[in-house]
């Protein structure tokens, strides 16, 4: 095996943990550990927040692009990831896989439709992307959950009697 280089081991742990994920479960991960550290320390990454004790009290779930408390939504286990949380609220990853697949599964569906005459030829590229882009739309949480900041959730954690320092 190449000898990979000393800054890019921390990238290959990440990757030769998780063989089986999708580039898309491991990229917040990997963006922390390839970009640029800012201030000195532990180089903090933006998508989590740990407590002083080292509990999670913040991720920012990957699908909805909202900061929630794990204490308060749901999210699954993720062992490999540095919270030991997924980096979707349940409910995300839910939506997420549906819409993965619905759009994984639009190409066969589209053809079906010109075979049978509900598409023309000539209108597949248009019915596709409005159709994509349909399907890919951020559905939000049904109890409105989810701040855009970190601190927002913070205040709203320590209205709900939360430890959050
Ligand atoms: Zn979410």
């Amino acid at each position: 095996m190449a000898t990979i280089k000393k800054a890019y081991q921390p990238i290959f742990e990440v990757l030769n943990a998780n063989l089986d994920a999708q580039v898309s479960d491991v990229i917040e991960q990997l963006t922390a550990l390839a970009s640029a550290k800012t201030g000195g320390g532990g180089g903090k990454a933006t998508n989590f927040h740990k407590l002083e004790d080292g509990t999670v009290a913040g991720i920012k779930c990957y699908y909805h692009g909202l900061w929630m408390d794990p204490r308060v939504v749901e999210f699954g286990n993720k062992t490999s990831s540095p919270t030991g949380l997924n980096n979707m609220c349940k409910d995300g990853v839910n939506k997420w896989t549906k819409q993965d697949r619905a759009t994984k599964n639009l190409q066969q569906e589209i053809l079906a439709e010109v075979m049978s005459g509900d598409i023309a030829p000539e209108d597949i590229a248009t019915v596709q992307e409005e159709r994509e882009a349909a399907i890919k739309a951020v559905i939000p949480r049904e109890d409105g959950y989810g701040f855009a900041t970190l601190e927002e959730m913070l205040a709203d954690s320590e209205e709900r009697g939360l430890a959050v320092a």
